[in-house]
């Protein structure tokens, strides 16, 4: 029962390819990982594989995320303003966050 696997999802970290490197028994796990940063997964199914793999949870881009971006842009704008140097009004770079923010969310849900 080891060649039931099903396609597996690219990497959730580096959107790698993954393989199972060990098929799961009643005495061993099932060991996946990815081909191209190394991440693994380890679980104990022993049938169906590639369920946990290509379950886990899509990175999140969350309200605290935004906020945190923001904060970091923020930052930027006023380092480079102590410098005296021409900076981007916040407001511009809040925009641009933001586009890159549903750019990234498209990725995610794989539009
Ligand atoms: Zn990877």
């Amino acid at each position: 029962m080891t060649n039931d696997a099903i396609d597996l999802k690219d990497c959730p970290f580096c959107g790698g390819e993954a393989e199972i490197e060990q098929y799961g028994t009643p005495r061993m796990s099932t060991i996946y990982a990815c081909q191209d940063c190394g991440c693994r997964l380890e679980t104990g199914e022993e049938w169906g594989h590639g369920r946990q793999w290509n379950t886990r949870a899509a990175p999140q881009i969350t309200p605290e995320v935004r906020e945190r971006m923001i904060d970091v842009i923020q930052d930027a704008i006023e380092k480079r303003r102590a410098t005296g140097k021409d900076t981007l009004p916040v407001t511009l770079a809040v925009i641009a966050a933001d586009a890159v923010l549903t750019i990234l969310n498209s990725i995610i849900k794989g539009e």
